[in-house]
Parts: C-alpha cells; structure tokens; sequence
C-alpha cells in the first residue's frame, strides 16, 4: 500500500495520472529502483520513493533548479530524501547518469522497475519551459534501455499550451512504429470530458 490514493477505492475511469500511479504500482517490487524523468513537484517522484521502499532507489531528473528545489522539500518532509537521487539535466541524458551506476545491476537482476514522465510545463513557474518532442522522444527511447522487463513507462501528456498538441502527435507517431514483440504501447484517452484533458501513453517491455 504506497499512498494515500492506496486507501481509496480506484475509480472505474479513473484520470490519467492516477491510472499512471495505478500502471507503476503493479510493476515495481520494493528494493528495486526507477526513474522520474520530469520531477516538476516531485509528485511522481515521491509515489515511486514509497513503491521502490527504504532499500530502493528513485532517480529524479530536471532541467529547472526550481523544481528539483521543491522535490527536494516534499521529499524531506517525508522523510523520503536518502532513497532518491536529483539530477539537475535534461531526461535525454538518462542513460550517461544511470548506467555508470547501474549498469552491472542492470545485467544481473535486470533494469528499471519503471520510468515516469508529466509532460508540460512546471505549474506556478515559467510557461515557456516545457519538454519538448525530440528531447522527450531521445528519452523514451533510453528509458526502454533502462527498463526491466515487466516494467512500465508512462508518460502523462498535456495538450493544453502552445507546443503541447505538437508534442503529441509526434510522440504517437513514433509510439506506434515500436516493434510488437517486445514493446506493449498502450494509449488511455477520454473522449467527452471538455477541453484538453491530460492523456496517458504507456509502454511495457515484455
Ligand atoms: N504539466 C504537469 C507538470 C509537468 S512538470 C502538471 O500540470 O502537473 C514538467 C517538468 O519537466 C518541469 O518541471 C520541467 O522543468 C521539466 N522538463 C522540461 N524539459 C525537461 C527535460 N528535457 N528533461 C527533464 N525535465 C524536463
């Protein structure tokens, strides 16, 4: 039982970032270790610091001091802090940052339990930096390295501001071109509910 979402019943439909929460809550064993590769508020990374336990690891990457400043305090708070790692950079840098580390664990036991990202920007700070397609793109196709099998990525994607729909579409685009075998493409997306909800893509290695 992870979080407070743990104690309330799941919603049938439930948004996409908890049907995220509920994805990664499935793939990952406490000990073992996961990334956040947009750490904004430090949310998701708190959610995979208590899934991952107190013998896990969590890495957190941003490219904003800001977000990884308010990671940092949620997580401090929580008493969470020593089973994470915050990597001020960029998400397409994953692979140079992890593996050095984790590369010999990565061979014997297998890779990441899974990998998150929440596409945008960071909210109450400067609109203008946002992920962006070939950056995010250039990650996911790390992140599939990273990833163990029976992990999961999952990646919340919003539409909402300038250059998010164009995000979008070239991330689908490249999703839909993964080989079937190994790589599981899932793509949650509500059809009636107003303008612009938050969309949900996620990808098991098999
Ligand atoms: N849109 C979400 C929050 C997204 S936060 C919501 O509304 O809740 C997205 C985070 O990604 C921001 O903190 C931003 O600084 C970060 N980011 C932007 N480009 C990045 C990159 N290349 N690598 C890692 N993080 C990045």
């Amino acid at each position: 039982m992870a979080g407070e979402e743990s104690n309330k019943a799941m919603e049938v439909l439930p948004k996409a970032l908890t049907f995220a929460h509920h994805l990664v809550e499935q793939a990952i064993k406490p000990g073992e270790w996961a990334i956040d590769a947009t750490a904004g508020n430090g949310k998701d990374t708190e959610w995979l610091a208590r899934l991952v336990g107190s013998e896990g690891l969590v890495y957190a990457f941003d490219v904003q001091e800001k977000a990884l400043e308010r990671t940092r305090e949620r997580l401090q708070d929580k008493g969470l802090l020593s089973r994470t790692k915050l990597i001020l950079q960029g998400h397409e840098h994953l692979k140079k940052h992890v593996l050095p580390e984790m590369g010999s664990r990565i061979e014997k036991e297998g890779g990441a339990g899974a990998v998150m990202f929440n596409l945008g920007f960071l909210p109450g700070s400067d609109h203008r930096v946002i992920t962006k397609p070939e950056t995010t793109i250039e990650a996911i196709s790390q992140a599939m390295e990273l990833l163990k099998r029976g992990g999961v990525i999952t990646m919340v994607i919003y539409t909402g501001h300038s250059g998010g729909v164009e995000e979008k579409e070239m991330i689908y685009e490249h999703l839909a071109e993964l080989e079937a075998e190994n790589l599981v493409v899932l793509s949650y997306r509500f059809m009636n509910q107003g303008d612009n909800p938050p969309e949900l893509v996620a990808i098991e290695k098999k």
